[in-house]
């Protein structure tokens, strides 16, 4: 890799690049100013030829590294041979693509879906419809009990139960029928319970809120308050699932087996958008044909994406190399808690650290990281969140915790 650092070359392609996104792209986004042109595994490259680590991997949905040889395989195969067909016929990757994806997460059944948000939004229809059809709550009268600081996508009726302002505010009118407690508080759940709740819907660990973990009775408690009242737990998995935190699903750390699961993220191998709620047979079952539904949903070209996944974390090797190195990642943020941070939470391969009053913020510590070349992102003002490809070797992600000590070691 040459590196011509983008500060001595005048004629940076970066900068005309930025600013035609600038110019012509949504502001909805604030991101550190790298260009990246080009990926491999736990690097990226920019188009000035500046090399860095990736420590943030897509928010999970890179998993598996950037150009995993096998996933890009699987894909550049099915792009040969047939894409997309509607759903209007059958095709010969979605029967296998179901069937592995539940056997992969011990469910029944598999409804297939795009982004996550998309996921999530299905599992609040199929929770509605099951409390209707088969829970016999009064029309119109589910509820659905979601936790404080959650994050489950963009659409209108997911940002009508944040509690995130800027992801709500002048979005409304709202989606009723949610009901927020606080993230971690079985107590408060346990008095919202009633006869109309249809569901709760949880993250096992809250990456956007910072890599938060629950106390360790929390998501067995929300089991045992489902079971007692008759309601679903939804777990959405979409950031913490697929060997993320060193299991298959986050949930069995704490062993709690969910209703539904939301999947998405890393079920696309950072190639295109693939995502899915899995769970029981009656309540995916509630849906007839009509009733819910995508174009894109389960394409094949997904679906062989998926699949060769799939492959992946069946051996196994994805989610002992979380737990292993994560031990390592942990152990190693651990030493620079009262020297410049004062938390580290997480699980696996998965790390929030939060800065010290008095050392940089959030943003700052992302941009001199950046300039260090190594790449993550501040999520809420003074936390990283870190996030490397599973695939990482241990002397880049040494490698990578040198320079977060560098940049926060007080
Ligand atoms: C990213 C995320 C989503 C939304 O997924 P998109 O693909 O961005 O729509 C939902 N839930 C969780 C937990 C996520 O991390």
């Amino acid at each position: 890799m040459t590196s011509v650092p983008a500060h001595l070359d005048t004629t940076s392609r970066a900068d005309e690049l930025i600013a035609l996104d600038e110019r012509y792209g949504a502001h909805n986004y604030h991101p550190l100013p790298v260009v990246i042109a080009e990926a491999s595994g736990a690097w990226v490259t920019d188009v000035d030829g500046r090399g860095y680590l990736d420590f943030l991997a897509g928010y999970s949905a890179l998993n598996f590294g950037h150009q995993n040889p096998e996933l890009v395989a699987a894909a550049t195969e099915q792009l040969g041979r047939v894409t997309l067909t509607s759903r209007a016929f059958h095709h010969d990757q979605l029967g296998p693509f179901c069937r592995e994806l539940a056997e992969l997460t011990g469910t029944d059944r598999v409804l297939p879906m795009n982004s996550g948000a998309e996921a999530v939004e299905s599992a609040i229809k199929l929770a509605r419809k099951w409390a209707y059809r088969i829970k016999g709550v009064p029309e119109n009268q589910a509820e659905i009990i979601v936790a404080g600081s959650n994050f489950h996508g963009r659409t209108t009726t997911i940002v009508s139960f944040s509690t995130d302002e800027d992801a709500r505010a002048e979005f409304g009118p709202y989606t009723t029928g949610f009901t927020v407690t606080p993230y971690g508080d079985a107590d408060a759940v346990e008095a919202a319970i009633s006869e109309r709740t249809a569901a709760v819907l949880v993250e096992p660990i809250q990456g956007e809120a910072g890599v938060v973990v629950p106390p360790a009775d929390y998501l067995p408690r929300l089991r045992r308050l489902c079971d007692a009242h008759g309601a679903l737990l939804i777990a959405d998995e979409i950031q913490s699932g697929l060997a993320r935190t060193g299991e298959t699903l986050a949930s069995a750390h704490d062993g709690v087996r969910a209703d539904l699961y939301t999947l998405g993220k890393a079920l696309g191998g950072g190639i295109l958008p693939v995502s899915a709620v899995v769970g029981r047979d009656d309540v995916i079952g509630v849906l007839q044909p009509g009733q819910h539904g995508s174009t894109f949903g389960g394409n094949p070209l997904a679906c062989a994406v998926g699949r060769a996944v799939i492959r992946l974390l069946s051996t196994g090797e994805y989610q002992q190399r979380s737990r292993e190195l994560g031990a390592h990642l942990h152990a190693r943020l651990g030493e620079l808690i009262g020297r410049g941070v004062t938390e580290v939470r997480g699980r696996g391969l998965w790390a929030g650290v939060e800065i010290a009053e008095g050392g940089p913020a959030g943003r700052q510590a992302s941009e001199a990281l950046a300039e260090r070349g190594v790449l993550c992102k501040e999520t809420q003002a003074n936390t990283l969140r870190i996030a490397p490809p599973l695939t990482i070797c241990r002397d880049d992600l040494d490698k990578g915790i040198d320079t977060i000590a560098e940049v926060l070691a007080r």
